[in-house]
């Protein structure tokens, strides 16, 4: 028998075939978009804090992924007999053939978004809780569009798979490709010649849908996303120019009470009670683990306290007590006066730097865009960064990125600037450039807490430093009580040593 050609290429524009292809396509496409946004939701579902809908969520995977495809297809068709209600949807097969896809892919696809969302940085969510951004916009506009672009090839992925599954609906007699193809070689016996038919189609069908994904994926691409330079008149007076307007006042911004945290056995803040003036520069030294880090995160509640007080401005804002760990009703709305600056400078990646400035105002209900790019492009120039505007995060060096840091914390408006080691994740030759904007912005009057092993911040900035020890605060005392405490003091000692 030989390979008949003739009769393949005749089936190239066999309409069954035509309208199977474009079948299978819409098949495809809306099982993989109702699940991609329904696995989402599963996902996020694992990762809740409530006990029972993660585990809703990890038994629908785990039943849904080990559950046959072909079985769930016949069951959801033969559904009606017992519930005569479904019929009308359920006896149609495209309809039975798409919702036991749906159902069976939501599992599959959850785990890939699962991975997207485990692979954005801890960082990133910290970042949206300092800028008082709600869970809801924080997996919409910061989250989401990072966990995507992680997931996006693995998702690609389960589309192709999901065509090629569609072959199975041809079980409930619905006119897919294999369908067409099995009724065309059942009369005439050319299987060979028919299947390969049927595989141009499936290919096809793949085909079309690769080439638009991997656009997709281009243009989602953060590190081809760049932005040029912008040239700046040297006008605008970059922070540090202005004079000493240096004022410290009787007014109390935070206050922390008797605050306690332990992390198991380990008592990270013990009975620790803190004030903070307005106009101080406060710097927290003190060795590793003493719980400098988690003292300051305990301010705008990046952490929780097993005991105590904090207030700002002297109202209530955090309580923990035997009733429970308590914040303030209008948490997220009153979280920005506390400007916070990280460490790992916890910059959103998918932003330039000017909308990483402009994304907290614009959050907070500023829709006057004009404005708020005006006034974040001050903030820049405050920081010397103006030129720099249009860059993303990965175009930027590490003290440039402290600096977008700190300019989207001004951008806030804050009372008090809270910085974590602001310089310890940079190449020595870069501390410079941003102890020099920090140093600026205490000549301005600015209140702020900064924790740190730059003994710089410590004897040129600060008019008080707070040693920890073991969760103690074991020296709270003025610049000139420091100046003036002997050598052979603990503060002293652990400056020398530092
Ligand atoms: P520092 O910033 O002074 O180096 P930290 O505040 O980070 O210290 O930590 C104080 C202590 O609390 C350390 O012993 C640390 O291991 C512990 N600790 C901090 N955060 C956690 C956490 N999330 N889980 C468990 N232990 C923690
Ligand atoms: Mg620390």
């Amino acid at each position: 028998m030989n390979f008949d050609w003739n009769y393949l290429f005749s089936l190239a524009l066999y309409p069954d075939f035509w309208r199977a292809t474009a079948l299978v396509a819409w098949l495809g496409v809306l099982t993989w978009v109702i699940g991609t946004v329904l696995g989402f939701l599963l996902a996020l579902a694992r990762q809740s804090s409530l006990r029972p809908v993660r585990w809703f969520a990890k038994t629908y995977i785990w039943l849904f992924r080990s559950l046959p495809l072909l079985v769930l297809l016949i069951f959801v068709y033969n559904l009606p007999q017992f519930m005569p209600a479904l019929g009308p949807v359920l006896s149609v097969p495209f309809w039975a053939g798409l919702i036991a896809l749906v159902v069976s892919e939501t599992a599959y696809l959850a785990e890939i978004h699962r991975a997207g969302l485990i692979a954005v940085d801890p960082g990133q969510h910290e970042a949206a809780h300092a800028l008082g951004v709600r869970p809801v916009g924080k997996y919409r506009h910061i989250i989401l569009p990072q966990a995507v672009r992680v997931a996006l090839p693995s998702l690609g992925n389960e589309f192709i798979t999901i065509v090629k599954l569609t072959s199975l609906v041809s079980v409930i007699s619905l006119a897919e490709i294999l369908l067409v193809g099995q009724r065309l070689y059942t009369r005439n016996f050319m299987v060979l010649e028919t299947l390969v038919a049927v595989s141009f189609y499936y290919v096809l069908v793949v085909s079309v849908f690769t080439f638009f994904l991997s656009r997709l994926e281009g243009r989602l691409d953060i590190s081809r996303m760049t932005g040029a330079e912008i040239a700046i008149p040297a006008a605008n007076a970059p922070i540090g120019a202005t004079s000493n307007q240096r004022r410290i006042g009787e007014e109390i911004v935070v206050e922390l009470a008797h605050v306690d945290k332990s992390f198991g056995d380990k008592r990270a803040l013990a009975d620790v009670s803190l004030k903070v003036r307005k106009g101080e520069v406060l710097s927290i030294i003190g060795p590793s683990g003493s719980g400098k880090t988690t003292l300051i995160r305990t301010i705008n509640a990046l952490q929780d306290i097993d005991k105590g007080r904090i207030t700002l401005d002297g109202n209530d804002w955090i309580t923990a007590d035997a009733k429970g760990y308590r914040m303030v009703p209008d948490f997220h709305d009153r979280v920005t006066c506390l400007g916070m600056v990280f460490q790992s400078f916890n910059l959103f990646p998918h932003m330039t730097a000017l909308q990483n400035v402009t994304f907290g105002p614009r959050y907070h209900g500023n829709r006057d865009r004009q404005a708020v790019r005006a006034v974040a492009m001050s903030h820049l120039a405050r920081v010397g960064l103006a030129a720099h505007a249009n860059k993303y995060p990965h175009q930027l060096s590490g003290g440039q990125k402290q600096r977008v840091a700190i300019a989207r914390a001004l951008a806030m408006d804050p009372e008090i600037m809270l910085f974590d080691e602001p310089t310890s994740a940079l190449d020595p030759e870069l501390v410079g450039e941003v102890l020099q904007v920090i140093e600026g912005l205490a000549s301005e009057g600015m209140t702020m807490v900064i924790v740190t092993h730059e003994m710089r911040f410590v004897s040129r900035i600060s008019n008080r430093v707070v040693m920890m020890e073991n969760g103690y605060v074991v020296v709270d005392m003025t610049a000139e009580e420091l100046e003036k405490s002997p050598a052979d003091s603990r503060i002293q000692k652990f400056m020398r040593q530092s």
